[in-house]
């Protein structure tokens, strides 16, 4: 099926929707994004993702193309336009396309921002069969740039990431910074032991993930006990559990290391609980 897509202003086939060779975003990766999930036919934490998006955009003083109400109502009509019960909307904002490459930034007056957004479809996502058995994951070092907590499409070394994993017969990579986890190349990451939930603390490190704020909520609520500080993958190795959160796989228990079996290399009372949940509670807020 040919997917109804959203292009500065108007809806469009896929097959017609057109983005210049001088956007900013294909020549120097200068925008953000957002990866909001759809769960049946509704939006998962659209407040979350609408306020961190326009934290990126302040951050990079990059003019914002839509209002949030806007924003909302292209999300819901691609989400009706493309028949989507389950899956994911993509939106992208760069910089826009001057009429040349230049390192400088474009005039806001002449170059208005690219707003893109599309849809992807994903049956399934919520019972995932992946989050029964849990993903096996390779550390590499964390060669990203300082601005982490910037949502930015520069996904080019998270993507080798990814590959690495792949290639060593795994799903994921942990990214590692002076001997601690800093996250996942696309999600963040936890350890559980002796019931704590231990996560990396808020900072330039790491990404502000929306899917975080509301499992460690969760969590707490559940009155689950959370610690905010950094670990090593040894620690991580020789924790209870250990998963990752983000927005389109939600809570995913990880259950190797480098090798290494964690918690037994089965999926963990703790990491199944808060998916159910996460899952449970987020669809309460879905709109
Ligand atoms: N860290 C990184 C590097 C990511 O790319 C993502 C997902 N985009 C996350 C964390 C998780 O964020 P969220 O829960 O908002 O999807």
């Amino acid at each position: 099926m040919t997917r109804t897509v959203f292009v500065n202003g108007e809806y469009l086939p896929e097959t017609e929707a057109k983005v210049s060779i001088f956007d900013r975003g294909f020549l120097m990766a200068d925008g953000v994004y957002e990866v909001t999930s759809v769960l049946g036919g509704k939006l998962i934490d659209f407040d979350g993702h609408a306020k961190r998006l326009e934290r990126s955009l302040n951050e990079l003083d990059m003019q914002k193309p839509a209002e949030f109400d806007d924003l909302l109502e292209i999300h819901r009509k691609l989400v009706e336009l493309n028949g989507i019960e389950e899956g994911m909307i993509y939106l992208q904002i760069t910089r826009g396309a001057p009429d040349d490459r230049d390192f400088v930034f474009p005039d806001p007056e002449t170059t208005r921002p690219t707003l893109v957004l599309f849809t992807q479809n994903k049956p399934g996502l919520a019972a995932n069969p992946v989050a029964e058995r849990g993903i096996k994951v390779i550390s590499v070092e964390d060669i990203r740039w300082g601005r982490r907590d910037i949502k930015t499409v520069q996904l080019l070394y998270p993507s080798m990431g990814k590959m690495m994993a792949k290639k060593a017969g795994c799903d994921d990579a942990w990214m590692v910074e002076d001997g601690y986890v800093t996250e996942g190349t696309s999600n963040n990451a936890y350890i559980v032991k002796d019931g704590k939930i231990i996560t990396r603390g808020l900072s330039n490190d790491i990404l502000h993930g929306i899917t975080r704020a509301a499992v460690l909520r969760f969590a707490q609520e559940a009155q689950m006990e959370v610690v905010e500080r950094a670990y090593t993958i040894e620690e991580a190795q020789a924790a209870d559990e250990a998963f990752v959160t983000s927005a389109s796989t939600f809570v995913m228990p990880v259950v190797e290391i480098d090798g290494a079996a964690v918690g037994g290399g089965q999926v963990g009372p703790v990491a199944k609980r808060l998916r159910e949940i996460y899952l449970e509670e987020s669809l309460k807020t879905a709109i």
